[in-house]
């Protein structure tokens, strides 16, 4: 059975005493008997504060991108190993956001797997279609092209590593949420396509996120369906009450 994930992307968003203040929150009200992992994605320069007032409470720290090398004259980025340094377990990579607006691609991502994968980050790879792609009838093809992309690059060790998480981009931070049906529909293309490029011992075990106005209203009926096995959550990840409620959804 895949690991149930709940992740959440607090984007560009907390002021310092914010982001504290969100992680005490869930350190103080978490049971520690949620029935997902819970892990916290904060902006790189809060990560060392909240990874020290997460301490000894099981929820993980992931950081929502990494650079594609190892180290170097990048100005502005941030490695993964100097990520793995700083208490991080996850990066988010390939979220809409960076393939949109910050010339992420195919080939860029899978770089920054490997960046990740050698420092040993879990990789939280996203992937979904915009609403001209869907209505096109390219869902399929959209997400075949993102993640074979990276599976058919990297070993069968490396991708049991790999979270993927579905992202429709049309669903993101709209209020616009996939469907139960669609959602579902989505998610058994890409189980399909993984077992098909891993095998099925490897690919049944890869953890399939939803994402996209997921929040704590609609959770429930998202993550009883088959192969949803979490979430990946921006707006609803920044209160700390619907975050655990998120994580509890099922
Ligand atoms: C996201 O950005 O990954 C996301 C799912 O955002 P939201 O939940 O706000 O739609």
């Amino acid at each position: 059975m895949p690991q149930k994930i709940v992740a959440g992307n607090w984007k560009m968003n907390t002021s310092l005493e914010e982001a504290t203040q969100l992680a005490q929150s869930l350190k103080d009200n978490q049971t520690g008997q949620e029935p997902a992992k819970l892990v916290v994605c904060p902006p790189f320069v809060w990560i060392r504060t909240i990874a020290e007032i997460l301490q000894g409470s099981g929820i993980s720290i992931g950081a929502q991108n990494c650079a594609s090398t190892a180290s170097g004259a990048f100005t502005g980025e941030i490695s993964a190993t100097m990520l793995k340094n700083a208490g991080v377990e996850y990066v988010i990579l390939g979220h809409s956001e960076r393939r949109a607006m910050f010339g992420d691609s195919n080939a860029v991502i899978l770089e920054k797997c490997k960046q990740a994968i050698v420092s040993d980050l879990k990789v939280i790879l996203c992937c979904g279609e915009t609403l001209a792609e869907r209505k096109a009838g390219e869902l399929e093809t959209v997400l075949t092209g993102q993640l074979t992309s990276v599976f058919k690059n990297i070993d069968q060790l490396s991708a049991s590593n790999l979270v993927i998480a579905y992202e429709p981009v049309w669903a993101i931070g709209t209020g616009l949420t996939a469907t139960p049906e669609q959602a579902e529909s989505a998610h058994g293309f890409i189980r399909n396509l993984i077992n098909s490029l891993l095998g099925e011992t490897v690919g049944n075990s890869i953890s399939l996120l939803y994402g996209g106005s997921c929040n704590a209203s609609n959770a429930s009926s998202l993550f009883s369906r088959n192969n949803i096995d979490g979430g990946l959550i921006g707006g609803a990840s920044l209160k700390s009450d619907d975050f655990l409620k998120i994580g509890n959804a099922w």
